[in-house]
């Protein structure tokens, strides 16, 4: 028998959520984000719930590659664009949208041999200083690749530091949009510049409405804006559960400890289970003591360090609950109830996102059919 752990997708919750984004962003056409092995949930796991999108946008070239052989016929965007001239090849062969960040990519475009021009997004770093060029720097890398036999339409691209978020006290991302509509107001080109957060919050602003919107971790039923705002709040549902199962149970007495380093000590006589969930599963080792667990769909909480392949949770309030009793580490109970990624996540000091794709291969991941 396989240990008792699972990683359970919902395709319906992704589809819904997806539908999310849509209709917080009715213009516009929305990538699903599936960088990351789909953020942890598996490319060819969340496909069909995301094939309502217009587009799917990632940065490894073997995830492409995967959405074509899985059928995707329509765009796919390379958000970090080529990490080498020879990746061009690729991007013609599979016609590949990709991301123009930096001069060296506009040089390995330049001698470039393609029989059809390539769709190209250009990003301006407008204040996060990660990838891009400067707003000073915009024009003329456009007019360079405009220049450029080996390209089609230029897009322009942004991305925001701190749309979840104030800024300094704020509005998050008043210091980009200033910067971004002056450096491209009079360019031609379809725009992208919303990520989940932004799409959740600012789309309704009219200078922020643009041609694509990028969908990631919303898409995924995690909260960019958490512990602000929750998943009820924006009407987003898990895309994945962790569940795992009780499997030895422990009587503590007063002043009896629980696992390595004796962290947590009993002030009563409790009752505890050990769970077949550690940190090799991808659980965070850095959960405290008290973060939240579902036992058989009920809320308990955990005690003491999350051990390699184990964790040990409260069954003193659960008579019910014993050896066997499922065990949900974060999504949803095989009943219905709920425990968001991002609680979890807060009690180990970590965001959704991290969680997601920490989940580690030695989990096995089943896919929840789609209901009509
Ligand atoms: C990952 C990523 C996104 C999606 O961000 P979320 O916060 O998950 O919505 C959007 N744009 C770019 C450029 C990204 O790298």
């Amino acid at each position: 028998m396989p240990r008792p752990i699972q990683a359970l997708i919902h395709p319906a919750h992704l589809a819904h959520n997806l539908a999310r984004a849509r209709a917080c962003a009715p213009d516009a056409q929305v990538w699903a984000v599936v960088k990351a092995n789909a953020y942890g949930h598996g490319v060819a796991n969340v496909f069909e719930a995301f094939r309502a999108a217009d587009g799917f946008a990632l940065l490894d070239l073997d995830e492409a590659q995967l959405l074509r052989e899985l059928g995707w016929r329509g765009p796919i965007l390379l958000l970090e664009g080529c990490f080498e001239a020879r990746d061009l090849e690729l991007c013609s062969r599979l016609k590949l949208w990709h991301a123009v960040h930096c001069e060296q990519q506009i040089d390995w475009l330049a001698m470039h041999k393609t029989h059809e021009p390539h769709r190209v997004f250009l990003k301006m770093n407008s204040g996060m200083n990660r990838l891009g060029f400067t707003p000073q720097a915009f024009r003329a890398a456009w007019t360079r690749l405009n220049a450029l036999p080996q390209v089609d339409e230029i897009s322009l691209m942004t991305h925001f530091s701190d749309a979840d978020a104030r800024r300094f006290g704020e509005d998050g991302i008043a210091h980009q949009m200033a910067a971004w509509t002056e450096a491209t107001h009079d360019l031609p080109g379809e725009r992208s510049l919303s990520n989940s957060a932004a799409t959740l919050r600012y789309n309704q602003r009219d200078e922020v409405r643009a041609d694509w919107v990028r969908a990631g971790i919303m898409s995924y039923g995690g909260v960019p804006d958490y512990p602000e705002h929750d998943m009820a709040h924006w009407d987003l549902k898990p895309g994945m559960s962790l569940r795992a199962k009780v499997i030895a149970v422990q009587h503590l007495q007063a002043g009896d400890s629980v696992g390595y380093g004796s962290t947590f000590v009993a002030d009563r006589p409790m009752r505890i289970g050990t769970v077949a969930c550690g940190y090799a599963d991808g659980y965070p080792r850095h959960a405290n003591s008290g973060t939240p667990v579902l036992v058989d769909g009920q809320r308990s909480q955990t005690v003491g360090r999350v051990s390699m392949d184990m964790l040990a949770v409260d069954l003193s309030e659960l008579p019910q609950a014993g050896f066997g009793s499922e065990v949900t580490l974060w999504g949803q109970s095989s009943k219905g109830a709920m425990l968001s990624i991002d609680e979890v996540a807060r009690a180990a000091g970590t965001i959704g996102y991290e969680l997601m794709c920490a989940i580690t291969r030695r989990v096995p991941v089943q896919v929840e059919a789609l209901q009509a």
